[in-house]
C-alpha cells in the first residue's frame, strides 16, 4: 500500500468514527455506556434489529429489504460473563452494523446491490468497509466528547484505571485500550502482541514517542483470540 492510499483509508476511517460521535451527540448520550439500542429505537422502526445464536457463522449481518433494515446480531458471546443486558462484544457488533446503516456509502450499497453486509466486528477484519465500521462504532460507543476528559484527568493509566473505565462504557478491554491511546493528551502506545507477532498498534495523536515496550508480560484472553503477550506502558517523553 502506497502511503497516499494508506492517508485514503485513514481518513475515511476518521470520517466514520467522527460520524458515530456525531450519532451519539444527536442521541443526547450525557454520560456511558451509550445504548445503540436507543439509536435503533430513535430511527422510528427503519431498522428491525434480531439477536440470536448464529456460532460462528458471522457477529453481525444488515440488510435492507422494502424500505427497511434488518439488522441481525449474534448473541453467542451473552454466554461470556458480563453485567449489562448484553455482553461488550454484542454491543460493538450492533453499534458496527449501525455504522453501515448511518456510512452513507455503505447504506448506499445496501439499498442499490441488495447485498447483505455480514461482519466480524471489532478490530477482526483487514477489510476497510469493516475497519471503517468497526471506527464508527468505537465513535458511537466511546465518543470523545464524553471519553477524553474521563482518562485525560490522570497522566499516568493503569490497567485497573482503563478497565475501571471500560466498565463505566460497557466496552471491552480491547476496545478502550485503542480509544485511550487515540484520545490521550498524554504520550502513550498500545501494542497487541501475539506470536511475536504485532496484531495492532496504535500510539497517541498527539506526539512523536519513542516506544518502550514490554513493560508487562502475561497470558491475556481478548475475545476470542489468545493474546500472548500485551504491552501498555506510557512513556514519559
Ligand atoms: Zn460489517
Amino acid at each position: 500500500m502506497t502511503n497516499f492510499q494508506w492517508r485514503i483509508e485513514q481518513d475515511a476511517r476518521d470520517a466514520a468514527l467522527a460520524r458515530g460521535e456525531e450519532i451519539a451527540k444527536l442521541n443526547r448520550f450525557s454520560a456511558g455506556p451509550v445504548d445503540p439500542f436507543r439509536v435503533i429505537a430513535s430511527e422510528g422502526g427503519q431498522i428491525h434489529a434480531e439477536g440470536d445464536d448464529f456460532r460462528d457463522c458471522f457477529d453481525g449481518r444488515l440488510s435492507y429489504h422494502d424500505g427497511r433494515f434488518l439488522l441481525i446480531y449474534n448473541i453467542r458471546y451473552n454466554a461470556w460473563s458480563h453485567s449489562g443486558t448484553h455482553h461488550p462484544k454484542v454491543r460493538f457488533t450492533v453499534a458496527h452494523e449501525l455504522g453501515h446503516y448511518y456510512l452513507d456509502p455503505h447504506r448506499e450499497f445496501l439499498v442499490n446491490r441488495r447485498k447483505p453486509i455480514e461482519s466480524f466486528t471489532e478490530f477482526e477484519s483487514n477489510k476497510q468497509v469493516e475497519r471503517e465500521a468497526d471506527a464508527f462504532a468505537a465513535g458511537l460507543l466511546m465518543p470523545e466528547y464524553l471519553v477524553a476528559p474521563r482518562i485525560n484527568r490522570q497522566t499516568q493509566a493503569s490497567t485497573a484505571s482503563i478497565k475501571q473505565v471500560a466498565k463505566e462504557f460497557d466496552v471491552s478491554l480491547t476496545s478502550m485500550m485503542v480509544r485511550w491511546t487515540q484520545l490521550s493528551d498524554f504520550p502513550c502506545a498500545t501494542l497487541c502482541i501475539r506470536n511475536e507477532h504485532i496484531l495492532r498498534a496504535e500510539s497517541a495523536r498527539l506526539h512523536s514517542i519513542v516506544i518502550k515496550c514490554m513493560a508487562f508480560r502475561f497470558r491475556f484472553v481478548i475475545g476470542t483470540q489468545r493474546v500472548d503477550r500485551f504491552a501498555f506502558r506510557l512513556v514519559n517523553s
